[in-house]
């Protein structure tokens, strides 16, 4: 009667909860307080490694106890191999005993199952000898199969959670999509979300280049890579699912780069293709052996699909807006950019109390070289106007079209006398320049602008450096012009 009443509390508790820990220390707590032992560990086996790992135990926690014993060594390990409970009534005169808890005389390891295959073992090791009675192996035995019960439930439940939070993961990188985003954010908050629902401790995703080259893009996690953003993966080019085994990195059928990341054991590597073309490639990779199960890989696969459909929606986004903002004929950018550019910097340097200067440019007389040459010759003018400013300005400079034969020019992090500078040089450059079919010097006027001090707002600003230009053209034209209340510099002519 009383054994069945154990068994039934037994049950119960294994049962009442989903969570693996839990259900591990329910079955400890009945092992010490029903059968009053004072130490006892439940060994979990890892299936890659083939090693059983101690998961819970309770007793004396300076006992030396081992954490990890091998499949068939010890007396836990032959309970595990033999699929049934070692009694080991005087360890000392047993040759399997590998020490373990300091002080102990006998073991009673038996192995956990479920259905015909070994789980994990339950282990207690008592500081007497013959300290077990058959009756109770028996019903230990028994509890050991009802703990069993509870173990699956609880790792089917937590992969089922697993699954859930993938599925998850996946809606919500799906709905990025359609979200109108830069290509790097978008790829920064992906690789920090799928460390959430994946058992990946870093997560990188590679693009290709214009070259075809992979370059790193986005990374998040803990190991430490090999390579910083925007580097090139040599060697790389192919690449497919890759995983470990036996303790070394390993690769699949499909060859793979050397590893990235400092300590890698596993490694999940995908292509990102979005109608045959192929993007670059995903990598989520595990400090553990054999981290990724092949359902996940599976989901991955996913992943890695609708990905690839993002990169390539945010890309053709980036392209678009790219092309609103660039003028045909030149190539440069147009007014519009120049706008919302000039008013992004402005607020920059009010924030960061900097400086920004502007140019407005006008050519001399264009007006004739279209009456003399044609509007053809006209138009390539303008063109090689535009790459002899933009040889001669900084990457950081803004080059813009503002319309007709004016340009525009935003000059960041610079103050009026050098903006002058600038302008003389644009002005020598331009006057300098053989224009293939114009036999004779062309000239513009520049006048030149500085925030805060000729305006604090964009149009305050362009009208500054408009009303300069219109001196400068007084003034006889080839010439820059600083904005009013501020220094001129006038060019040697
Ligand atoms: P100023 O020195 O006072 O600036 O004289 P200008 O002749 O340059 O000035 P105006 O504003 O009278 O003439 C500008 C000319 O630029 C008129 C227009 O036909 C020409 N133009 C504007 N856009 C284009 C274009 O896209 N291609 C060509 N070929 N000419 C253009
Ligand atoms: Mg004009
Ligand atoms: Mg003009």
């Amino acid at each position: 009667m009383q054994r069945i009443a154990i068994l039934y509390d037994a049950c119960n508790a294994v049962l009442s909860t989903f969570d693996l820990d839990e259900v591990l220390n329910q079955i400890l707590a009945i092992a010490r307080d029903y059968f009053r032992l004072r130490n006892g560990s439940i060994l979990l086996l890892d299936d890659a490694t083939r090693e059983l790992k101690v998961r819970s135990y309770f007793g004396p926690r300076d006992s030396g106890t081992r954490h990890t014993i091998p499949f068939g060594q010890g007396i836990t390990g032959t309970a595990a191999r033999l699929k049934r409970p070692v009694y080991v009534p005087d360890v000392e005169k047993d040759a399997r005993y590998i020490p373990g808890v300091a002080g102990t005389k006998s073991e009673l390891a038996i192995p956990l199952m479920a259905q015909d295959k070994v789980v994990g073992v339950l282990d207690f090791q008592i500081d007497e000898t013959n300290s077990f009675e058959e009756e109770t192996i028996d019903l230990l035995t028994l509890f050991a199969a009802q703990a069993s019960i509870g173990i699956q439930n609880a790792k089917l439940y937590s992969l089922v959670q697993r699954r859930a939070a993938q599925l998850e993961a996946l809606n919500a990188i799906a709905k990025q999509t359609t979200v109108e985003k830069d290509v790097r954010e978008l790829l920064q908050e992906f690789c920090q979300q799928i460390p959430h629902s994946f058992p990946a401790r870093h997560v990188a995703v590679f693009l290709r280049d214009a070259d075809g080259n992979l370059v790193l893009r986005a990374q998040h996690g803990t190991l430490t890579g090999k390579l910083e953003e925007d580097e090139l993966l040599a060697g790389a080019g192919r690449c497919g699912y890759t995983t470990s085994a036996g303790g070394k990195l390993q690769y699949g059928p499909i060859e793979c780069p050397s590893p990235c990341f400092a300590g890698a054991q596993s490694e999940v590597c995908l292509p990102l293709v979005s109608f045959g073309l192929n993007l670059g490639m995903m990598v989520c990779v595990s400090d553990e052996i054999n981290a990724f199960p092949p359902n996940d890989v599976q989901v991955l696969e996913s992943v890695a699909d609708i990905l690839a459909t993002a990169v390539q929606n945010t890309q053709f986004v980036d392209r678009v807006r790219q092309l609103a903002y660039l003028d045909g004929l030149t190539g440069i950018f147009n007014r519009r950019y120049f706008e919302s550019r000039l008013i992004e910097e402005i607020t920059r340097a009010s924030r960061y109390g900097g400086m920004v200067s502007m140019l407005m440019i006008d050519i001399d007389h264009f007006k004739n070289v279209n009456d003399e040459f044609g509007h053809m010759s006209g138009d390539e003018v303008l063109r090689q106007v535009s790459s002899v400013f933009m040889r001669q300005l900084r990457k950081v400079d803004v080059v813009c079209r503002y319309g007709g034969e004016e340009f525009a020019i935003i000059l960041p992090a610079t103050q009026l006398p050098s903006a002058a500078a600038v302008a003389t040089k644009l002005l020598r450059a331009v006057e300098a320049h053989q224009f293939p079919e114009v036999p004779r010097s062309i000239t513009i006027s520049i006048g030149v602008s500085e925030f805060p001090t000729n305006g604090r707002t964009r149009d305050l600003l362009v009208q500054a450096a408009d009303d300069a230009l219109y001196a400068a053209k007084q003034s006889g034209r080839n010439r820059v012009e600083c904005a009013s209340g501020t220094a001129s510099v006038v060019s040697e002519q």
